[in-house]
């Protein structure tokens, strides 16, 4: 087993790197709460023991997570969620829109790719769940939960209905999920979206967080600015304007 490959990003909060799967550089975030960890997603369905190793290794137990928040239904997201829901007395935070696919209730929307995305990821035909997972509370765009200082639920429709950000005001940092990305060095309108101009429209509204730090679901952190760099986030991906 190898160490877990944390990356401080300010004293509570920790990224940490989902090596194994296919997705491009997969990470989850912790929170270091004096009242319990938050872990904002899960990775896939075999990272709880690699997510109870990067808390052991910050000094805290499996048994201090207190919360879980969910920024969509996919699967390298809310992959451990359900069993890591099971380690203590865990809340399961995620979108309203979101929720039933968390829960298993409805399938989720499939994405719809563009013509460059489908040169990185085969046509997906199945909604990519997570294994079920029940949520405990519903949150929608302008919510604050309990940590980090309040931490703001910011609504970013698009990559599916009803993902969520966050923006942690002790951090001065925006957790986006996949509604951003970074590729290559550079900051990217997340891919694989079910309504990807209804995503494009979420980028500003995160940048208006003005956040220093910007943690995704995919790709390397953004320490200084990122306000900055989702504003002008570009967009790789974006279908030929022979498409559609
Ligand atoms: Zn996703």
């Amino acid at each position: 087993m190898s160490a877990p490959d944390l990356q401080q990003l300010t004293p509570s909060l920790h990224r940490l790197r989902i090596p194994t799967g296919p997705a491009h550089l997969l990470n989850c975030y912790l929170w270091l709460g004096a009242d319990g960890v938050t872990l904002v997603d899960t990775g896939w369905p075999d990272s709880a023991e690699l997510i109870a190793d990067a808390i052991a290794a910050l000094g805290r137990q499996r048994a201090d997570v207190h919360r879980i928040v969910l920024t969509h239904f996919h699967e390298d997201h809310v992959g451990s969620a359900a069993e890591i829901a099971g380690w203590s007395a865990v809340e399961v935070v995620a979108g309203a829109g979101n929720a039933a696919y968390v829960s298993g209730e409805q399938r989720g929307p499939l994405p719809r790719l563009t013509e460059l995305e489908k040169t990185i990821h085969a046509e997906i035909d199945e909604s990519p769940h997570g294994p079920p997972c029940r949520v405990d509370r519903q949150v929608r765009d302008g919510d604050v939960l309990d940590f980090a200082g309040g931490a703001r639920v910011i609504g970013v429709p698009g990559h599916t209905p009803g993902s969520i950000a966050l923006y942690l005001p002790d951090a001065d940092a925006v957790l986006t999920g996949d509604a951003v990305a970074e590729f290559d060095g550079q900051v990217i309108l997340g891919v694989f979206n079910t309504d990807r101009e209804a995503a494009a429209r979420c980028l500003a509204k995160i940048a208006a967080t003005n956040a220093q730090i910007a943690g995704f679901g995919h790709g390397e952190v953004v320490r200084v600015d990122a306000h900055e760099r989702i504003r002008s986030a570009t967009d790789p991906f974006a279908p030929s304007p022979q498409a559609n």
